[in-house]
């Protein structure tokens, strides 16, 4: 994982840049800071003016090294470029953060409550709907659904968000840090890995787009609990 733009800039929604390569439908910019998405979170969306209109962005695929931005079906025959200027919607990266820091305190208190129970997959998306699969063999789904108030005492504490970068040898020596291989961040180019921390309540390796203090967060519920498999539970969140 590079240094992401967002994560160093966070309210950076609106910026000038150049199309620097281009196929029909999508495009490279020379900045972005859109999140492109990754460990189970959507990208970023934005409004893309161009010298010809206005189009979307609606998804970012990383294809040998490089950021494809993808337009819009309307605009899937489009190719740009020269001088654009992006606006992030900040509804959406708002509904994703708070789902994305929601997702964190639920998986912590999944982790105190049911020793250590692992994430095996997760998906936040922009319609204010997240999903979490547990490795939970044994649960009693009632438990689960009974962590919505504890979850959303969290959120009411106001407790800070904060992201700081380690070492990957020692994000993999410290138990509990790498919380899941699927949904873990690769190194950045210097050999270090981002580590989101809620409060004393949670610590993980994540590239994911965060709030900076949970009381951001609207409250939340658990919408559903199903099983899948016979060792994972998955948890269905959704923004109230
Ligand atoms: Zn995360």
């Amino acid at each position: 994982m590079p240094h992401y733009l967002c994560h160093e800039a966070p309210d950076l929604l609106e910026f000038d840049t150049d199309v620097i390569d281009a196929r029909p439908g999508a495009i490279v910019l020379a900045r972005s800071a859109l999140h492109p998405g990754g460990g189970g979170q959507v990208s970023d969306v934005a409004t893309l003016t161009h010298a010809h209109g206005v189009a979307r962005i609606v998804g970012v695929s990383f294809e040998n090294g490089r950021y494809w931005h993808l337009l819009d079906p309307e605009h899937a025959a489009l190719e740009l470029s020269g001088d654009v200027h992006v606006s992030i919607d900040a509804d959406w990266r708002s509904t994703v953060a708070q789902l994305h820091t929601d997702t964190h305190i639920l998986n912590a208190l999944v982790y105190r409550q049911f020793a250590g129970a692992l994430v095996t997959g997760a998906q936040i998306n922009g319609d204010g709907t997240a999903r979490m699969d547990f490795d939970l063999p044994d649960a009693d789904n009632d438990l689960l659904r009974a962590l919505e108030a504890p979850l959303n005492d969290v959120i009411r504490q106001g407790l800070d968000v904060r992201a700081t970068y380690v070492s990957a040898s020692d994000a993999r020596s410290t138990p509990g840090l790498i919380r899941s291989l699927s949904v873990a961040p690769p190194p950045t180019p210097d050999g270090k890995i981002r580590i989101v921390e809620i409060g004393t309540l949670d610590r993980q390796a994540c590239g994911g787009t965060h709030l900076t203090n949970t009381a951001q967060s609207r409250p939340v519920r658990i919408a559903k609990i199903e099983n899948k498999g016979r060792r994972n539970r998955r948890v269905r969140i959704e923004l109230c």
